[in-house]
């Protein structure tokens, strides 16, 4: 814990340096005193084009001048234009615009209840995966299987069921006459970035079909271009019936939704609700964010970086007996083999390089989509300096 008098008026609740972040441009972050820093967290898959885009900026003082907050009584342009956007590039019909990814899900969470309802004799409970993360609110924190937070803030909310990451036998035989929803990340982020594999996603779509169940994927770390595709599921080939977007969706601004489609968006009036949601400051960002993310050139150069990315972690991994390189996009993983995440990240860092170990024996990589390759080569040669002295 921190015993900095300075910083006594936060409220703990994790271990935080003792500098202060102060700037930050594309991958670099700077801190109070002028040191910089090649970031490869960027606020957890957030900052999918880096720190401070002029597209950021821009989209913001614009409408800024425009209006800022209308009241969510209201339709605002860039709200109707965001969801335009969103259901043009996916399978999706409708969207519900929050403030964060748990928000979001806690939104999953009631129009899945509401849908079965009305469509599945009050059906409620939803099937959610062994260490999915899914949020912390009370409903998120309980549909999560995040080991720690099993026992945290009892009682839980009712009505998940957890099983297994991506088995299919494990779903067959928690689904019953109360299942509602199977909902999980298509690519487990928080848990150390595990993909869900091709096989196992299609046998889920048929079977939640074929069964009246929902299928809900989580997409706030996965979406907006982070595994290649705009949206996960898209390589897959399924089709879902809701979505959750968050993170990369502002590109650093408070941006979230919840997607669905036509036959499963069944709010009434007063049913869900929230004082920014559709604010036009934030989905003026949207509108810019997904029009950059969005394109045949800037996917196609997000799997160039991913296979560059790749490939330099995985000649570390040969060079230092170390585990596999796995993940999607530029949402990938390094196994250490052992528990010496914390140690190589606090050496990157004293460094200049800012790492992610989701797990104790796991590195995360997350940099901005928009990555150029002499980053990428620079965080090689730290980390590989970083693992000759841990070794
Ligand atoms: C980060 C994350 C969330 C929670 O988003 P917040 O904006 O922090 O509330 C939910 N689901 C997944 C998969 C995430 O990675």
């Amino acid at each position: 814990m921190s015993d900095k008098s300075k910083f006594d008026s936060i409220m703990y609740i994790t271990d935080r340096p003792d500098i202060v972040m102060t700037g930050g441009r594309g991958m670099r972050l700077v801190d109070d005193s002028g040191r910089e820093y090649l970031d490869f967290i960027q606020g957890w898959a957030v900052n999918c084009l880096g720190h401070c885009p002029e597209l950021v900026i821009n989209a913001l003082e614009k409408q800024a001048r425009k209006l800022i907050n209308p009241s969510p009584a209201y339709y605002n342009a860039p709200m109707v234009e965001l969801a335009d956007l969103i259901c043009q590039n996916s399978c999706f019909d409708k969207v519900f615009f929050a403030n964060s990814g748990a928000e979001a899900n806690e939104g999953a969470i009631k129009l899945a209840r509401k849908w079965g309802a009305l469509n599945r004799n009050g059906a409620y409970e939803i099937i959610s995966m062994d260490n999915s993360f899914h949020g912390r609110t009370l409903a998120t924190m309980s549909l999560s299987g995040k080991a720690t937070f099993q026992d945290m803030y009892e009682p839980k909310v009712p009505g998940f069921v957890k099983v297994p990451f991506a088995d299919m036998q494990a779903v067959k035989n928690a689904a019953g006459d109360k299942t509602v929803a199977v909902m999980l990340e298509p690519v487990q982020g928080e848990a150390g970035v595990y993909p869900a594999d091709e096989k196992f996603m299609a046998e889920l779509a048929d079977f939640c079909r074929q069964n009246g169940i929902l299928l809900i994927v989580d997409e706030v770390q996965t979406g907006y271009g982070r595994t290649g595709k705009l949206f996960a599921y898209q390589n897959y080939g399924i089709t879902p019936d809701i979505m959750t977007l968050g993170k990369g969706m502002g590109a650093g601004v408070p941006l979230a939704a919840l997607v669905a489609t036509e036959k499963v968006a069944c709010f009434a009036a007063g049913e869900q609700g929230g004082t920014y949601n559709g604010n036009p400051l934030m989905c003026a960002v949207g509108c810019a964010v997904i029009k950059e993310v969005s394109s045949e050139a800037f996917l196609t150069r997000v799997n160039q970086a991913s296979d560059y990315l790749r490939e330099g972690l995985e000649k570390l991994s040969e060079k230092y007996a170390l585990g596999c390189v796995r993940g999607k996009g530029l949402l990938l993983a390094l196994d250490l083999n052992r528990s010496i995440g914390a140690q190589v990240i606090k050496a990157a860092m004293s460094q200049g390089l800012l790492l992610n170990s989701p797990q104790p024996d796991t590195l995360r990589f997350m940099p901005a989509l928009n990555v150029e390759n002499a980053d990428i080569d620079q965080m090689i040669d730290v980390l590989d300096g970083v693992l000759e002295q841990i070794k």
